[in-house]
């Protein structure tokens, strides 16, 4: 059996971040993925902040599409155009995957998934061969998503979202966002990146709407945007939208989604992916640490759109749209 100080399940920017760093502190380790290969399919608006470079310009800096510095927002019912400072870049984002791959080539093995572990034994299937496959690890790193069987545990909140790329009939320079009753405790989004867009939605499936319904409807709402004939691809996924798990447990860590780091109105989890699989590989032998600064950086920033989330649950159908806006949308604090 192949023996590794560390098994990386999820090959996606939070295990690929993981990989990069433990290669530098040489780590012998093992990257798998149940996808064929990096960076398809992306689930991803592909907006990045401006402070992503600082860590990651090397891989990123090809990547980039469009640089951006402001969001517009556009809400129902409110006849004025609220415009905040959004420095940052729309990327290609399976260029940036395909990128930090490339220097992980020989710790990378794809079309395998991970089933469980029992103790150090961890147990993959080959999805080609479909064969079960044991290797031995002393650690365990999950950065396998929102729905983690490293984990083990399901989220308890989430956004479901759908989105589709399409030609823009002309230049788009912001990222525009779009707040409806009808997007169910979401919003509907617009992020240029050149001569494309990415058009989509994200909305609380508690409210029980059909989330393909609430994206025909917006599709209709930005059809002078874009050319509607022309889908270049499709996507969505689950974004998680909660207070985090604990970074460590039971010799597994947890990186990015699985962690459920991702911001629980604006749904953004790059940035968070990213950095904390560049901690959990300077603290492997410290979980502690590890947590600590998850803690630092992110808690109040994920607890604060958390009491978001669930304000918008409580008050969706009661209260006008843009007060629950002003209320919950990080980036529009201090408007209104
Ligand atoms: C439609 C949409 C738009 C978004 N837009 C943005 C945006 O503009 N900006 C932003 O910052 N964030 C955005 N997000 C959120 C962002 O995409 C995530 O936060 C980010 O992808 C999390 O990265 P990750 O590496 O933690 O997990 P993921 O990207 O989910 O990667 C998990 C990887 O693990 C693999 N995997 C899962 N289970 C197994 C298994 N059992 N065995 C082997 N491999 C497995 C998967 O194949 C995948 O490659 C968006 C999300 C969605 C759905």
């Amino acid at each position: 059996m192949e023996r590794y100080e560390v098994l990386i399940v999820g090959a996606s920017v939070g295990g690929l971040s993981t990989g990069l760093h433990l290669l530098k502190r040489g780590v012998k380790f093992l990257i798998v993925d149940s996808k064929k290969k990096v960076g398809e399919p992306i689930q991803c608006a592909e907006f990045i902040p401006k402070a992503t470079l600082l860590n990651f310009s090397q891989h990123l800096k090809k990547s980039i599409r469009q640089e951006v510095k402001l969001m517009r927002h556009f809400i129902e019912g409110y006849a004025k155009e609220l415009t905040c400072p959004s420095e940052g870049f729309v990327i290609d984002r399976k260029e940036f995957e395909r990128s930090m791959a490339k220097e992980l080539r020989e710790s990378l093995r794809l079309s395998k998934k991970y089933l469980y572990s029992e103790g150090e034994v961890h147990y993959l299937l080959d999805l080609k061969t479909k064969r079960v496959e044991r290797v031995r690890a002393n650690l365990l790193i999950g950065a396998d998503g929102p729905r983690s069987r490293v984990r083990g545990e399901p989220l308890s909140y989430y956004m479901v979202s759908a989105q589709m790329t399409f030609p823009l009939k002309e230049k788009v320079k912001e990222l525009l966002v779009f707040f409806r009753k009808y997007i169910v405790g979401g919003y509907g989004w617009v992020f240029p990146k050149g001569e494309v867009a990415n058009v989509g939605v994200g909305i609380d499936p508690s409210f029980g709407e059909n989330l393909q319904r609430v994206f025909r409807r917006f599709l209709l709402e930005v059809e002078p945007l874009i050319e509607r004939g022309k889908v270049l691809s499709r996507t969505g996924g689950i974004i998680p939208s909660q207070k985090p798990f604990f970074g460590f447990k039971n010799n597994r860590f947890l990186v990015g989604d699985a962690c459920a780091l991702a911001h629980p109105i604006t749904g953004g989890g790059i940035y968070q992916s990213l950095l904390s699989g560049k901690w959990v590989a300077e603290n492997l032998e410290n979980p502690k640490e590890y947590k600590e600064v998850l803690y630092e950086n992110f808690y109040d920033y994920i607890d604060e759109g958390f009491k978001g989330r669930l304000y918008l649950r409580q008050n969706w159908k009661g209260e006008e749209l843009v007060k629950l806006v002003l209320r919950t949308w990080r980036p529009l604090r201090g408007f209104g």
